[in-house]
C-alpha cells in the first residue's frame, strides 16, 4: 500500500487558519440581497439587528471582504476539537478496488457530533460580546441545538431550543445532551408561540419541520428582551464560519501537493458544503484552478434538483426576511426521513447563485442508498457516519466506481459532517428492511410551490 500520504493529515500550529473566508467576496454574480417582506427593499443592518446580533448582521450583509479575522476567543475554543483530521480513505479505496484517491474531512469529533459547533461558538461569542442574556434557536436533527447548548454553556449564556417534533421523539438522547449543557428544549410546533399554536391547529398531526421551528424561535426572540435568534445553516454568516473546514482541508492538501478533482458535500441549508468548498471555489472563481463541486441532497427534499430559484421566506410562519434561493416553498413539509439535518425547504443564497451559474452540480439520493453507503463506510473506514453525511459518502463512492470503469485516478474530497450515534433507530429500520424511499411526485411538490409568496416583479 502506498504510504507516502499518511492516513490522517494534521496541521501544525502555524498552519491553522486565523481568518474565515467569505465566498461572496469573490463571486462575480453576487447572491441576491435579503428583502424586507413588508417593503420588498433590501434588509438594512438596523433591521437585521433586531433579530441577529449586530456583528453577525454585519457579516450577513458583507459581500466585499474576502477574509475576516477569527476572534482569539473563538480560535481558542476551536483548539479544543480542531483542526479536524483530513483522512485518506485507504481502506474504502481498497474495498472498492478503485484507482481514485478518496479523502474526507471529519467534523464529528466533538460532543455535538457535527460541524455545527464551528458556527455555534462564533454566534454565541458575538451574542455575549454584545452583552446579551441568551439566544433562541431551532434544531432539526438535534446537532445544531446540541452545538449551541455547548457554546452557551462555555460562554455562560442561556439557551432556548425549539426542536422539530419528529426528531424530539426519534432522538430523546439528543435532548438530554442539550439539557446536560443547560439548554431549555421544546418540541416544535409547540404551544409556547402564536405561530406554533396556529400550525398545530391547522396540522394537529404534523411532524414539524425546520421552517416551522425557525418561526417559533424568531417569534420568541422578538418577545424576549436581551435575546437574539441564531440559525445553524442557510445564512451567509454560517457559511463564513464553516469556511474553517475548507481552509483547513486546503492547507492539509497543499502540504502534500494534493489537488482534488471532485469536492462533494451533503446539502441541507448548504453550510458544510459552502464551508468545505469555499477556498477551492475561490481558486475557480479567480480562474486559477478548476474543480467539480457536487451537492448531494435527499430525494425526498430536493431543493436544488427540483426546486424553484425564487424569493421565498426562510421559515413556514413567514416571519423571516425573503431570500432568493432554490426552494420547495416555505410550506413544503418534508417527509420524516432520518437525515433530519437535510429536511429544509430552501438553500443558502450564495450556493443557489453558484448553482444557477453552473459552478456547482447537484444530485439527489434515496434513503436506502445512503444507508448502504453508510454501512460500507462504517465497515471499511471504522467511523459510523450520520445519515446526512452518508449522502456525501454515497456520491463519493459513485464517483470512485466511475473511476474504476474509466481507469482514471481522480482525487475525491468529501465532507464527513458528523457521527451517527444518535441515529441508531434509523440504522435499525434499515437493517430490518423497514425503511421507505419516499420521493415526492410533481403534484406533491406543487403543493409546496403554492406556498411561495406572490411577488410579481422579482
Ligand atoms: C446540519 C447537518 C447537515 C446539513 O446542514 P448544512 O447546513 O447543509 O451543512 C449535514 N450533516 C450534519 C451531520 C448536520 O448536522
Amino acid at each position: 500500500m502506498e504510504t507516502a500520504i499518511p492516513y490522517k493529515i494534521y496541521l501544525d500550529e502555524d498552519e491553522i487558519p486565523k481568518q474565515w473566508y467569505n465566498l461572496r467576496a469573490d463571486m462575480k454574480n453576487k447572491p441576491a440581497p435579503l428583502l424586507n417582506p413588508g417593503t420588498l427593499e433590501p434588509m438594512t443592518l438596523e433591521e437585521l439587528s433586531v433579530v441577529f446580533c449586530e456583528e453577525l448582521a454585519k457579516q450577513e450583509l458583507d459581500d466585499e471582504n474576502p477574509f475576516i479575522d477569527i476572534p482569539q476567543e473563538i480560535q481558542d475554543f476551536y483548539k479544543m476539537y480542531r483542526p479536524s483530521p483530513l483522512t485518506r480513505a485507504y481502506c474504502l479505496e481498497k474495498k472498492l478496488d478503485t484507482p481514485a484517491q478518496i479523502y474526507y474531512k471529519f467534523e464529528g469529533n466533538n460532543t455535538s457530533g457535527s460541524h455545527k459547533l464551528n458556527s455555534a461558538i462564533a454566534q454565541v461569542y458575538y451574542a455575549k460580546n454584545q452583552g446579551l442574556i441568551g439566544v433562541t434557536t431551532e434544531t432539526g436533527a438535534g446537532q445544531w441545538g446540541t452545538a449551541v447548548s455547548m457554546a452557551c454553556a462555555y460562554l455562560e449564556l442561556t439557551c432556548k431550543v425549539f426542536m422539530v417534533k419528529c426528531s424530539y421523539e426519534q432522538k430523546p438522547f439528543r435532548r438530554e445532551v442539550m439539557r446536560t449543557y443547560g439548554a431549555q428544549v421544546s418540541p416544535s410546533p409547540s404551544t409556547e408561540t402564536v405561530v406554533g399554536r396556529k400550525i398545530l391547529e391547522e396540522h394537529p398531526d404534523t411532524n414539524g419541520s425546520l421552517g416551522c421551528a425557525i418561526s417559533e424561535a424568531v417569534e420568541m426572540t422578538l418577545d424576549s428582551p436581551g435575546y437574539r435568534y441564531i440559525l445553524g445553516s442557510v445564512l451567509n454568516q454560517v457559511l463564513l464560519h464553516q469556511s474553517i473546514i475548507g481552509l483547513e482541508a486546503k492547507a492539509a492538501m497543499d502540504k502534500y501537493n494534493i489537488k482534488p478533482d471532485i469536492i462533494i458535500g451533503c446539502a441541507g441549508g448548504g453550510s458544510n458544503l459552502g464551508g468545505l468548498m469555499g477556498p477551492f471555489m475561490r481558486e475557480k472563481l479567480l480562474g486559477n484552478e478548476d474543480y467539480k463541486f457536487i451537492a448531494v441532497e435527499p430525494a425526498s427534499c430536493p431543493s436544488l434538483t427540483r426546486g424553484k430559484y425564487v424569493y421565498d421566506f426562510c421559515d413556514t410562519g413567514m416571519v423571516t426576511p425573503l431570500a432568493k434561493m432554490y426552494t420547495l416553498g416555505n410550506g413544503f413539509i418534508p417527509s420524516a426521513i432520518h437525515a433530519g439535518g437535510l429536511r429544509y425547504h430552501g438553500m443558502n443564497p450564495a450556493l443557489s447563485q453558484l448553482y444557477a451559474d453552473g459552478l456547482i452540480e447537484a444530485v439527489s439520493a434515496k434513503q436506502t442508498e445512503i444507508f448502504e453507503a453508510a454501512e460500507l463506510f462504517a465497515r471499511t473506514e471504522g467511523t459510523l457516519p450520520a445519515p446526512e453525511s452518508a449522502h456525501a459518502i454515497k456520491v463519493a463512492i459513485d464517483e470512485a466506481l466511475k473511476c474504476k470503469e474509466t481507469g482514471e485516478s481522480k482525487i475525491i474530497l468529501f465532507g464527513l459532517t458528523g457521527t451517527g450515534y444518535f441515529d441508531m433507530q434509523a440504522y435499525e429500520k434499515f437493517h430490518d428492511h423497514k425503511m421507505e424511499n419516499y420521493v415526492p411526485t410533481d403534484a406533491d411538490l406543487e403543493v409546496g410551490f403554492q406556498s411561495l409568496p406572490d411577488l410579481p416583479n422579482l
